[in-house]
């Protein structure tokens, strides 16, 4: 039998309507049968994310605030859910004594104390959704990832998978008939505290429980209709998505702050070989993204591109850098030794330039920095300037086919466009163009209408 492990962001279970599609999605296939859920998410713009209201409520305690407000402000929105759908009033009952337990627990650890409060989103969403279910003719469970085995290191707000928990999700998983409801976000540790992953961090258990039970497909329903293959707020003309994509493909494209979800939050399906479709709630008839290990490509073919701001050239030459031996790693021992993490390295001959973030490289880690590369590597000069944005096309399609750099080179040209650096990845499926930030719109314009018109 097939098995589709389906996840659902916030925006997907905010509201009772929102949570009517989930069920109707769910019910219209019988793979469908196991829902990973957010906390509930926002109904309008200006709405506020349970998440944040939960982690408000917690600093309330933590900085020794009265919490009224903030409490009573969950119980309204979960109230509103409860009262929709006509769920039992004990939810509510459930709501209010957890949600007081969890900010009466000792602060002494600040990080637990934040988790414990932060994952109850998602805990509450979960139950309520299987309850929602039940009452509509589709029996369902709620699933207590502690009885489930979803368990977590001890880092928190940044959880990682323990392994031992493959084999217990599969087991629990594989013993339920039932559609399982799952709450993402959080586990717990092996001392059975509760420990959240990063934010965004409910793609994650659904990654995971898609490997334990080596689902057929992970589908992450969002808001959108697939994953285009240019940010549209850049060029909102985009309509067409991409169909299909490869896992590094993704990798590649999300690095420049591109897509729907956190690359990094997928791999445990990646790692599994298991597609992943990104599919919209509210229009489920749109067959979404599929992500999978392979597919066949077009030559010469880009199917995304990326961008992104905030980078910045760290610029060193030295007269003869290419005799002198182990330059390169004493100055990315320098920039290591400070923190910085860089992005790549374009050189020539007499010089060498590290692209880093510039967010890391404030003037404090600058004067460090500078200081060390004057003394250590007594280089001619040395400079750094921000205000970098860099492109990524990306394609497998481009891997061993001639004329691709040629075709990006000319289109920025005729768009005016100067570029800085090139760097062609390892992998040979992407390609990557350092430019002006204030040049970026244009840039990915021109090359959106070159490539893909
Ligand atoms: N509710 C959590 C957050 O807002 C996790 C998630 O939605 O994936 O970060």
């Amino acid at each position: 039998m097939r098995i589709k492990v389906c996840k659902f962001g916030g925006s997907s279970v905010a509201s009772a309507e929102q949570i009517k599609k989930v069920i109707n999605i769910i019910t219209s296939e019988v793979d469908r049968r196991v829902v990973v859920v957010s906390a509930p998410g926002k109904r309008f713009s200006a709405d506020t994310k349970v998440t944040d209201m939960l982690i408000a409520l917690a600093n309330c305690v933590l900085e020794g605030r009265s919490t009224d407000d903030a409490v009573a402000a969950i119980l309204d929105r979960f109230e509103s859910i409860r009262a929709e759908h006509d769920l039992s009033q004990s939810l509510m009952a459930t709501v209010e004594t957890e949600l007081k337990k969890r900010i009466s627990l000792p602060t002494t650890n600040p990080g637990a104390f934040m988790d414990g409060v932060k994952a109850l989103g998602e805990e509450f969403s979960a139950r309520f959704c299987a309850e929602a279910f039940t009452k509509q003719g589709y029996p369902a469970v709620y699933a207590d990832p502690k009885e489930a085995g979803m368990l977590l290191s001890d880092e928190y707000g940044n959880a990682q998978l323990l392994p031992e928990s493959m084999a217990l999700l599969h087991d629990y998983l594989s013993a339920i008939k039932e559609i399982v409801v799952f709450p993402g976000f959080y586990g717990y540790t092996r001392s059975g505290s509760v420990v959240t992953f990063s934010r965004g961090g409910s793609d994650i258990t659904g990654a995971i429980l898609a490997a334990a039970i080596h689902a057929d497909v992970y589908e992450n329903f969002t808001d959108v209709d697939s994953v285009y293959p240019v940010d549209p707020r850049i060029v909102p003309e985009v309509k067409e998505g991409i169909k299909e994509m490869t896992f590094r493909e993704m990798r590649e494209l999300s690095y420049a702050g591109f897509g729907v979800f956190h690359d990094e939050a997928i791999m445990p399906a990646v790692r599994a070989g298991i597609p992943i479709n990104i599919r919209n709630t509210n229009r489920p008839e749109e067959p979404g993204t599929m992500v999978v290990p392979r597919r066949k490509t077009i030559p010469g073919r880009v199917i995304g591109l990326a961008c992104a701001t905030g980078f910045g050239t760290l610029y060193t030459s030295k007269y003869m850098m290419n005799r002198e031996v182990g330059f390169g790693v004493k100055l990315l021992t320098i920039l290591a030794e400070e923190g910085v993490s860089f992005e790549t390295i374009p050189a020539g001959v007499d010089n060498m330039s590290v692209i880093i973030r510039d967010a890391q490289f404030t003037e404090e880690v600058k004067a460090k920095v500078f200081a060390r590369i004057h003394t250590e590597l007594k280089v001619d000069e040395l400079a750094y300037e921000g205000g970098l944005a860099i492109v990524m096309a990306v394609g497998e399609g481009m891997r061993g086919t001639t004329g691709v750099a040629a075709r990006i080179m000319s289109a920025f040209a005729k768009a005016d466009v100067s570029v800085e650096m090139i760097n062609q990845g390892s992998s040979e499926i992407s390609m990557m163009f350092g430019i002006r930030s204030t040049s970026l719109k244009t840039a990915v314009r021109a090359l959106y209408q070159d490539l893909f018109q």
